[in-house]
C-alpha cells in the first residue's frame, strides 16, 4: 500500500495526465498567460454548470470573500454575521475590511449556521449574513434565505468548500450552493473538491448589476481599461489554472460521488460504535464531503491523532482554534465571546482521509485502525 494522504492529488493527476499536459501547453504556446481565451471559457462552462447567470474568476477564495463584501458597498462599522466555526479566511476579510464580525453559532449537528442564531443577532447595523457550506455540507439556505429576505440583509454564500453540492428546496426544487444567495464566492485551492494546480477563486451572482461591480472591483475598479470608477484591487485567474479547471470541472460529478463513496464506507465501518459520532447529513443538502469530519467521545483526541499517525494515517483538526477565540480577534472584541456549541464541537472534531482515489484497501485499513484505537484507548 502506497502512503495514505488526506487528500492524494497526485494519484488524481495521473488519471487526467494526458488533458491536463495539453491543456497547460496550450496555453505556454499562446502565451496569453493573464485573461486568456481558457479563463473566460472556464467562467463561461461554471455558469452552465452551476446554473448561475455569472460567474467572475479571481485570484483566490480569500479575494472572493473580500470582493463579494467590496461589491455589496459595505462600510467601516457594518456588522457582518458569521459562523465562528469556519476557515479563518470567512472572518478575516471582514476585519480587514474594517467591518465588525458578528459571531453566531452553528448547529451542533451540521457544523453550519445556526438560523436561531443568526435571528438574534440581527441588529439595524446588520448589513451581510455568511453562511458557509461547511465540509461539503450546504448550510440551511431555505431558513436563512427566509431571514435574509424578512431583514432585507444580503447572503454571502462561502462556497470553498461543497462546490457540486447543492440544496432541495421544500418545493423539491434544487439549487447549485453558492447561487441561492446574494452573491456566492469558492475557492480553486488545489485540495478544494474543484482545486487547481495553484490559487484560483470565483464570485457566482444572478444579479447583472452586481456581477458588474465584482468584475470591476477585481479589475482595479474598471470597466473601461485605464477609467477607474471606484476603489478595487488587482485580483485574477490566471491561464494554466483556468485551463487546469476546465479539465477538472468535467470531473466534477464523478469527484464528488467518489467522495461520497469514502464517507459511505467510512459511515457503515464506524455506525456502530459507540464513542464515534459520523458526520450528519442533513435531508435538505447533497453533501459532497471536502472533509469526513467525526466527533470522538471520551478519548484523549491528540492521543488518537498519535496512533494513527503511527500506522501512516493522517488526520486533522478543523480547525484547532475557533474564529472567535483567535488572537486576531482578540482587540476586536472577539475574545469576549461565549459559544459553547462552537468550543464543544472544536474539542471533539477530528478529520480523517478523503478524496477522489482512496481504495476499499485504505479505507478498510483505517476504519480498523480508527476503532482499535479508540477500543484500546477507552479501556
Ligand atoms: C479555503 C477556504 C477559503 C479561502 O480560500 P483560499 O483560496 O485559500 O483563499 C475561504 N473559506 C473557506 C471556508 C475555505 O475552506
Amino acid at each position: 500500500m502506497e502512503a495514505i494522504q488526506m487528500v492524494d492529488l497526485k494519484r488524481q493527476y495521473q488519471k487526467i495526465k494526458p488533458q491536463i499536459d495539453a491543456a497547460i501547453a496550450e496555453v505556454i504556446d499562446s502565451t496569453a498567460f493573464i485573461g486568456g481565451p481558457a479563463v473566460k471559457a472556464f467562467a463561461r462552462e461554471l455558469e452552465q454548470y452551476l446554473d448561475v447567470k455569472h460567474v467572475i474568476p479571481c485570484a483566490n477564495g480569500t479575494d472572493a470573500l473580500q470582493i463579494a463584501l467590496m461589491a455589496l458597498g459595505l462600510q467601516p462599522g457594518d456588522e457582518v454575521i458569521t459562523p465562528s466555526f469556519t476557515f479563518i479566511a470567512t472572518v478575516e476579510v471582514v476585519a480587514l475590511l474594517q467591518l465588525k464580525p458578528v459571531f453566531v453559532e452553528v448547529d451542533p449537528r451540521t457544523y453550519t449556521l445556526d438560523p436561531e442564531s443568526v435571528r438574534k443577532a440581527i441588529t439595524p447595523r446588520t448589513k451581510a449574513i455568511i453562511p458557509v457550506h461547511l465540509y461539503g455540507q450546504s448550510a440551511p439556505m431555505h431558513e436563512l434565505l427566509e431571514i435574509a429576505n424578512e431583514h432585507n440583509i444580503p447572503l454571502v454564500e462561502d462556497n470553498a468548500q461543497a462546490i457540486g453540492g447543492y440544496y432541495t428546496f421544500p418545493d423539491g426544487s434544487r439549487k447549485a450552493n453558492g447561487t441561492m444567495g446574494t452573491v456566492g464566492t469558492t475557492s480553486f485551492f488545489p485540495s478544494k473538491n474543484l482545486g487547481c494546480y495553484g490559487d484560483g477563486g470565483a464570485m457566482f451572482t444572478n444579479d447583472d448589476a452586481l456581477a458588474e461591480r465584482l468584475y470591476m472591483v477585481a479589475n482595479h475598479g474598471q470597466k473601461v481599461r485605464y477609467y477607474h470608477e471606484l476603489v478595487g484591487c488587482n485580483s485574477r485567474l490566471d491561464s494554466i489554472q483556468a485551463a487546469v479547471l476546465r479539465v477538472k470541472l468535467a470531473e466534477l460529478d464523478q469527484y464528488c460521488d467518489a467522495r461520497r463513496a469514502a464517507a459511505d464506507y467510512y459511515d457503515s465501518a464506524f455506525a456502530a460504535h459507540p464513542l464515534i459520532t459520523t458526520p450528519y447529513r442533513a435531508p435538505y443538502s447533497h453533501h459532497v464531503f471536502h472533509q469526513y469530519t467525526l466527533q470522538l467521545d471520551k478519548v484523549d483526541r491528540n492521543e488518537v491523532q498519535k496512533r494513527l499517525a503511527d500506522k501512516g494515517i493522517p488526520s486533522m483538526i478543523y480547525y484547532p482554534v475557533p474564529s472567535h477565540k483567535q488572537k486576531m480577534f482578540e482587540a476586536l472584541g472577539g475574545n469576549d465571546y461565549v459559544l459553547e456549541i462552537t468550543d464543544y464541537l472544536n474539542q471533539r472534531v477530528l478529520s480523517l482521509p478523503i478524496h477522489t482515489e482512496l481504495t476499499d484497501e485504505e479505507l478498510n485499513f483505517i476504519t480498523t485502525s480508527l476503532i482499535e484505537i479508540v477500543n484500546e484507548l477507552a479501556g
